[in-house]
């Protein structure tokens, strides 16, 4: 196999890793602020004359995008590399990675409108490493993608037919690479590599649920945009389709406005009015704050309901994966969501519960299996690259 860089582009931000085929590390960083007085940059890199990796922090001045690429590539040069994958968020009806050229490119623009803030900042990664590497082969590996196999009874809405045929208004959903990761993985330990119907709940800041049958995603809760489906860190997942009407008429909120209190002060953050990070509202809660309890108990009765939606995709239920930071490290919240499922014949190792971040799984063999897999993106865009940029055989 080969070596592989990683591309994440933000709006003023770049995450990279670069995955290398011969060490269990990876070279890694993360530039942010990019465009203002604060850049700066900070990661891991290889020191060849002491054999060994170290950590870097780096202030940028006010680089931009292409400059920090500059100086995040330095860091790794020790180590040569194949080709490159970028995280693209939004990739409309694209069923898998693409290597890139300028028809991939135009496409990514022409589905800008359904990713406003994300593909164009992508795009500046492909731009700039384009620029620095126009020899290498890259790829651009989609968060919709793995979802294209929802069939149109999970993907339409309810609406004039036109919005979807003329407009593309549909459900894409997102986290596939980390949802095709985890089924992926999970089925594998199970003894049934890509078989079997698996419900994956992926929650960090963002939160969305997967149903997926024999390695194909049928439904998920994520739907036009990130902001349909579970309470996430800072936004709200589903409201009434009216409260947009009603804030507007009755507060004289604009668009603008609603937007962003959905999008940014929502979720828990909203619930609580103390914090999107669900460690601090664990510890709030426990020491008696009852709008943090509150937080806790919406998230987990919103997430146990979507994932009894996401078993009536599947013609039968092998089992639950708990994925993202929330799922990964949180014993506590995993426990509150099985309790909120009885009736699906679940029950819970304790013990291997209480274990954090590992491959584990965590029931206790009576009914269907649950599984803890921490995520990863960035291996799996590595894996998509390999195959689809280098031919490799990688799956
Ligand atoms: P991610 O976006 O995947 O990095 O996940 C971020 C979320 O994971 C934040 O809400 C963190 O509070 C949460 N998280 C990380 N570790 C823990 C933990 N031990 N217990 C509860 N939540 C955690």
């Amino acid at each position: 196999m080969s070596n592989i860089l990683v591309i994440n582009c933000g709006s003023s931000s770049i995450k990279y890793a670069l995955i290398l085929q011969d060490y269990d590390y990876r070279l890694y960083g993360l530039a942010e602020n990019l465009g203002t007085p604060n850049a700066r940059i900070s990661g891991l890199t290889y020191n060849a004359q002491e054999n060994r990796q170290e950590k870097f922090e780096v202030e940028l001045g006010q680089a931009d995008h292409a400059q920090a690429l500059e100086v995040a590539m330095k860091r790794i040069s020790h180590f040569k590399f194949d080709a490159i994958g970028h995280r693209v968020v939004h990739g409309g009806t694209m069923t898998q990675a693409q290597v890139i050229n300028d028809q991939v490119i135009q496409d990514i623009k022409n589905i800008s409108n359904l990713a406003p803030l994300h593909n164009p900042a992508n795009l500046i990664g492909i731009d700039a490493t384009m620029k620095l590497y126009p020899d290498l082969p890259q790829v651009a590996v989609f968060d919709t993608a793995f979802h294209q196999t929802m069939p149109k009874k999970a993907h339409l809405y309810a609406l004039p037919r036109d919005l979807y045929q003329e407009h593309g208004i549909r459900r894409y959903g997102f986290h596939g690479t980390s949802h095709a990761y985890v089924s992926e993985r999970a089925s594998t330990l199970a003894g049934q590599k890509n078989q079997g119907g698996w419900v994956v709940a992926h929650l960090g800041n963002g939160c969305s649920t997967c149903a997926v049958w024999n390695g194909k995603s049928l439904d998920t809760s994520m739907g036009l945009t990130p902001l349909e489906g579970l309470v996430m860190g800072t936004r709200s997942g589903d409201v009434d389709p009216s409260l947009h009407l009603f804030l507007n008429i009755n507060l004289g909120w604009d668009i603008a406005k609603i937007d962003q209190v959905l999008n940014k002060q929502s979720g828990l953050l909203g619930l609580s009015n103390l914090s999107n990070d669900m460690r601090t509202l664990v510890e709030a809660a426990e020491s008696g704050n009852e709008d943090a309890q509150i937080a806790i108990d919406v998230f987990v009765y919103r997430l146990a309901k979507s994932m009894a939606a996401m078993s009536c995709a599947l013609p039968k239920l092998d089992g639950l994966i708990f994925t993202g930071g929330i799922g990964e490290n949180s014993g506590f919240i995993r426990e509150k969501v099985i309790r909120s499922l009885p009736h699906f014949g679940l029950s819970l190792n304790a013990e291997n519960n209480a274990t954090r971040a590992k491959e584990i799984r965590i029931d206790d063999d009576t009914g269907p299996q649950i599984w803890v897999i921490p995520t990863d993106e960035e291996g799996r865009i590595a894996n998509e690259t390999r195959q689809i940029a280098l031919g490799e055989n990688v799956f």
